[in-house]
């Protein structure tokens, strides 16, 4: 999973050979964080 830096669009593969965000086309994405899982409370 890729999203986009400018659209927030989130691309879930893409062709290594044609990097760029279909709704933007902006070329600057970079992978989504796996959301961490743990038992911190802020309260
Ligand atoms: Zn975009």
């Amino acid at each position: 999973m890729y999203t986009c830096w400018k659209c927030e669009e989130e691309i879930p593969e893409l062709d290594p050979s044609f990097i760029r965000c279909p709704k933007c086309g902006s070329r600057i994405l970079f992978k989504k964080r796996q959301p961490i899982t743990r038992d911190i409370k802020t309260d």
